[in-house]
């Protein structure tokens, strides 16, 4: 096991990335009596911040693009973000540097049992689902990893926790060695970070390690149709469809078993997307004997999280809905596919190298018209526009006003890019608050049905 230390005490490690990852990870090494550097190739002012609060817990900083050649590190942490293509990456290795992620340190480090959710999409949700029952079944757990606190910073306080829910994505895989989930979930597999990954089948095997390290006490939740791990964790499937998995979407119910546990439309979540997170997170809930009361409160009052399918506004009959976190085409698909009504989407973003002629069938016959923003506006309206009428604009603000004076009662104005907002926003956050902003300073005025 060439990344595992018995103990980081006098050891000389580096830290790459001093975001929240990278600077809970150091202080985590520097309690443990390491000698650590923090390296940051960036040299602005948030990373000059970080690095003097750090310097003065003792670790040694590095920033910009410099050589740490010949420093002799026993082992190098890194922060999930850095691609592994960068300058201070092949260097370390160049230098035979053994390398872990910080989820696997934050794992190594993890007192209680986790429980991992991956996926392309939904794992922000079914993370927040699953925390939520355990809080409601009078467990002590943290939603951690990619949402919410990284592992690092939870592993201090995980004696004192029952299970620590992390969401874990395809990059954080990539640097696992002992990484073992109690439970792991893994939602579905679709196009995504093309630009890491050559191809899908690397994708997949990537996020497939959730599994490589279960024992059979483990279990492994899985979505129907994906290939399953070849391990020995206890197995559920779960599907959207009417049979063929122990989870299962019914006329309508969510099943267990065969058996009707519970409606999803009296829950607040929507589409069949929607429905595979709560299928997950039922059967995680079942296999820690949780009861199906606690379950169902939970899902008949979970809201559902900023920037995925929200409603920010109805006005006129018009319902105005933020889906800015839809970063890639399935989930952008699935959004259309699970709202009532005609839609008026807002699409486009930042090109990541994705097939846009493959999502015109779902599109068709559901959307109204499409505004198109940003680098992918192009390549969508000469993709979708023989299906539906597509509009390329300036920005946000244009879709909006130009998506009011469209849309009439009985109808969904979507934002949901289907790409990254990296091209015109600091992230989704930022382009779902503009998008909120937007809607809600529209003029007031009634509309005609
Ligand atoms: P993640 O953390 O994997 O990005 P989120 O729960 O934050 O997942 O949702 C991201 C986007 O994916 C949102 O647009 C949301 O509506 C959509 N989505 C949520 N669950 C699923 C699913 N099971 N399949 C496809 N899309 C989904």
């Amino acid at each position: 096991m060439k990344g595992i230390l018995s103990s980081w005490n006098g050891k000389k490690i580096i830290v790459v990335g001093m975001g929240r990852s990278g600077v809970a990870a150091g202080e985590w090494l520097l309690g443990q009596k390491a000698e650590v550097t923090m390296f940051d190739e960036s040299t602005d002012l948030a990373v000059a911040e970080v690095g003097l609060r750090i310097k003065a817990r003792g670790a040694k900083v590095i920033t910009g693009q410099k050589s740490v050649a010949g420093k002799g590190f026993d082992r190098a942490i890194l922060s999930p973000g850095i691609s592994p293509d960068r300058p201070i990456i092949l260097e370390l290795k160049a230098a035979g540097v053994p390398m872990l992620g910080e989820l696997e340190l934050g794992a190594q480090a993890c007192l209680c049992p986790v429980v991992a959710v991956t996926g392309t999409n939904g794992k922000s949700t079914t993370t927040e689902l699953i925390t939520q029952i355990l809080q409601a079944a009078g467990k002590r757990a943290v939603a951690c990893g990619n949402y919410g606190k990284p592992l690092c910073e939870v592993a201090p306080l995980s004696r004192d926790l029952d299970w620590a829910v992390a969401e874990v994505s395809s990059f954080q895989l990539e640097t696992i060695e002992t990484f073992r989930p109690r439970i792991a979930v893994y939602l579905n597999l679709t196009p995504d970070h093309l630009d890491r990954y050559s191809t899908m089948e690397s994708y997949a095997a990537t996020k497939a390690r959730i599994f490589e390290n279960q024992k059979a006490e483990d279990v492994a939740v899985i979505n129907k149709g994906l290939v399953l791990p070849k391990g020995q964790a206890r197995k559920i499937v779960f599907t959207v469809e009417a049979t063929g998995a122990e989870y299962t979407l019914q006329e309508g119910w969510l099943c267990a078993h065969g058996e009707k546990v519970m409606r999803q439309d009296a829950t607040k979540l929507r589409g069949e997307h929607n429905a595979e997170n709560l299928l997950a997170a039922l059967a995680v809930a079942d296999a820690m004997e949780i009861s199906r009361e606690v379950v169902k409160k939970v899902f008949s009052s979970y809201q559902a999280l900023p920037h995925r399918c929200e409603v920010v506004a109805v006005r006129a009959g018009v319902t105005w809905i933020n889906d800015s976190k839809a970063t890639n085409l399935d989930a952008m698909e699935r959004a259309v596919s699970g709202l009532v009504g005609p839609v008026i989407l807002i699409a486009g973003g930042k090109d990541k190298g994705f097939d846009v002629r493959t999502s015109r069938p779902a599109l068709e016959g559901k959307v109204r018209a499409v505004f198109l923003l940003g680098e992918m506006a192009e390549k969508m309206e000469k993709a979708w526009s023989g299906g539906m009428p597509c509009r390329r604009v300036q920005d946000l603000g244009e879709a909006v006003r130009r998506a009011a004076e469209m849309a009439r009662e009985g109808e969904n104005v979507l934002l949901s890019p289907g790409c990254s907002s990296y091209d015109q926003f600091k992230n989704f956050e930022e382009r779902g608050e503009k998008y909120r902003q937007c809607v809600i300073a529209l003029p007031q005025e009634e509309k005609k049905p």
